[in-house]
């Protein structure tokens, strides 16, 4: 169905930062399917990890016990803030589903605990949470929700990083606050760490769910497996995917020991999620991004990428307004339009994705080298130039 606004180009091939497309050119892929090819194209690690899989067994059932799902839930949980609590895992196919998941968990929570008229979420403005119904309600925004009334009920909005106007908002009903650490399609905002510590502190102060949505900025995209450490804070749910399975179709839906403990067998279900070839991948990817010196590493990407494009904006200010983000996730704004600076770095070589508030966004595989990052630079610098020029 017609619903993209789809660019004429095909790709044929990838292999690490870069995509071959069926015309014969090549381009530096800064946009990764949208920070879903976290490890670049066709990572030898997760090809054979793949391959291997395909040989042995592709689907058995979430009715059996899956010993790569059961693998992948305690690294996931070991590595994780759900370590310290006990907690579990829920594998679905996508970012929605993984955020339905908490969404439901966080409902299921405040019934078992003797509390069901708690079903109220706060979340913020310029957040994105997928395309369901819920998700789009979640989310709040009028853009995606249009045509689609009657809204999920329960959603309540405010202004991200805004922690008063959060606290005038709580009241009897509320369960949870749903938060991106750093938002992705509204246009790369970075919360502060004093704004998500102060998401905790309110949790704490009134009894409620801390959701973090990490769909985009998990999974080692900010140089941290989960954008949230940064704060050194303890969310109680986070839904994860994207990079996750480095462009396997994964999400995952983390917990608390406390809070998973709401869900007991039939409270919630998936034909495929946890599959052995997605448990494969999601594996595979693990293995990388937790390898010793990894993170550092993507850490260090982002700030040559920050330093580089800090000068750019510097250079261009007819151009560029300004940059925001973390890690491997900035955002340029731009003084025209995002979409037409997309089509010219496209005609540079660059392919890099928009956002809201007119932000074109780079996301680069986390396995970006120095030289690549130069030559997006590079790229970006020839597009701006001839952006002026044309002015
Ligand atoms: C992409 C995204 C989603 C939705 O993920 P899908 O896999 O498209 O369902 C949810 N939340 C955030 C923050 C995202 O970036």
């Amino acid at each position: 169905m017609n619903t993209y606004a789809r660019s004429e180009l095909s790709f044929e091939r990838g292999e690490g930062a870069w995509l071959y497309a069926t015309d014969g050119r090549r381009f530096l892929d800064f946009a990764c399917g949208i920070a879903v090819t976290a490890l670049g194209h066709c990572h030898p690690h997760l090809v054979t990890a793949l391959e291997k899989q395909a040989h042995k067994i592709w689907h058995s059932s979430n009715l059996y016990r899956v010993p790569g799902q059961e693998k992948l839930a305690e690294r996931l949980v070991a590595a994780s803030f759900a370590g310290a609590t006990g907690g579990q895992v829920f594998f679905g196919n996508s970012g929605v589903e993984a955020i339905e998941c908490g969404l439901k968990l966080v409902r299921k929570y405040h019934d078992d605990f003797g509390d069901p008229a708690r079903y109220r979420v706060i979340a913020c403005e310029g957040s994105f949470h997928g395309r369901t119904l819920a998700g789009l309600a979640a989310a709040g925004n009028e853009k995606y929700l249009k045509g689609y009334a009657p809204y999920v009920e329960g959603f309540d909005h405010v202004p991200y990083g805004n922690l008063n106007e959060l606290r005038a908002r709580i009241g009897a009903e509320t369960a949870a606050i749903l938060v991106e650490p750093v938002q992705g399609e509204g246009g790369m905002r970075a919360g502060s760490i004093e704004y998500l510590k102060g998401l905790r502190a309110v949790c704490d102060e009134f009894g409620l769910l801390l959701f973090f949505d990490e769909v985009q900025c998990g999974m080692g995209r900010t140089g941290k497996l989960f954008a949230h450490e940064w704060a050194g804070i303890t969310p109680d749910i986070v839904a994860t995917a994207k990079g996750i399975g480095g462009g396997f179709p994964l999400g995952a839906c983390l917990a608390t020991g406390k809070v998973a403990a709401a869900f007991g067998p039939g409270s919630h279900g998936t034909t495929f999620g946890g599959n052995p070839l997605a448990m494969a991948v999601g594996n595979a990817v693990l293995d990388v991004i937790l390898a010793p010196g990894f993170l550092p590493d993507v850490v260090n990407k982002g700030e040559r990428l920050a330093r580089g494009v800090a000068q750019l904006v510097d250079k261009h200010q007819d151009v560029f307004v300004d940059f925001r983000g973390r890690g491997l996730m900035l955002g340029l704004k731009c003084v025209g339009s995002n979409t037409e600076m997309v089509e010219r770095l496209r005609r540079c070589g660059l392919l890099t994705v928009g956002a809201g508030d007119n932000v074109v966004r780079l996301l680069p595989p986390l396995i970006v080298t120095d030289s690549e990052i130069d030559q997006a630079l590079d790229m970006l610098d020839r597009a701006a130039t001839e952006a002026k020029s044309n002015a």
